[in-house]
């Protein structure tokens, strides 16, 4: 176990794609600017707007595999057919210089994440319903037809593990989920523990509607 020698915190944030994630990570980074994001490799190929370095670092996939072969990354998976990576380098130092940092990444790779740093703090971001979730994903205007209903089926998979996590925040409202978020990774994670259970149901009647 590698939490011996750190001071910072590390928390992990996993959401199906059109939870609004990254929206939520940002505006709490802008509230906390102490936390830093991770930024991960992949082999997709960069959307508009996104920055080398900054989003992600874009590598072809031998450079990927060399990485990955060389033992370089504290997890990996595939996601939508590309494949994402977490250095482990900047996280372990990052943590040892007692800066709390953010991983956003899917629930493989936050499981893997804890079975290595087991009192990271993981949080699942739902939608409120199913249905929302399609709206979203439809409103982006970034996918077609064919990649929402894959996102969609991927989202069901992806939400059938949330209670394998610490924390499940609903995003229905954006203003009430960051502060969720909030109160789980900064303030007190207790305060959010009879929220949590009053929207077990929540949980349950979504969980419901994707089997
Ligand atoms: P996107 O390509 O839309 O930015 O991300 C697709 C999925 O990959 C998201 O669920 C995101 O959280 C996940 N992801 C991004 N970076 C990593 C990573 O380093 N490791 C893992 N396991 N998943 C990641």
């Amino acid at each position: 176990m590698k939490e011996k020698n750190k001071t910072g915190k590390l928390f992990i944030v996993t959401a199906p794609s059109g939870a609004g994630k990254t929206s939520l990570v940002k505006a709490l980074v802008e509230l906390c600017p102490q936390i830093k994001i991770s930024t991960s490799h992949t082999t997709r190929k960069p959307r508009q707007g996104e920055r080398e370095g900054v989003d992600y670092y874009f590598v072809n996939n031998d450079t990927f595999e060399i990485l990955k072969n060389n033992g370089e990354f504290l997890e990996n998976a595939e996601c939508h057919g590309a494949k994402y990576g977490t250095a482990m380098t900047p996280v372990e130092e990052n943590l040892r210089a007692g800066k709390d940092i953010i991983l956003e990444i899917d629930y493989k790779g936050a499981l893997n994440v804890k079975k290595v740093f087991s009192d990271a703090i993981s949080l699942f971001i739902v939608p409120p319903s199913m249905a929302v979730l399609k709206e979203r994903l439809e409103g982006r205007g970034q996918n077609s037809n064919a990649e929402i209903k894959g996102r969609l089926a991927a989202a069901k998979e992806e939400i059938s593990h949330l209670e394998k996590f610490d924390y499940v925040i609903i995003n229905n409202k954006f203003d009430q989920a960051l502060y969720d978020l909030k109160s789980v990774f900064i303030d007190s994670p207790e305060s959010i523990n009879l929220e949590t259970m009053r929207q077990k149901k929540i949980f349950q009647s979504l969980i419901n509607s994707i089997k």
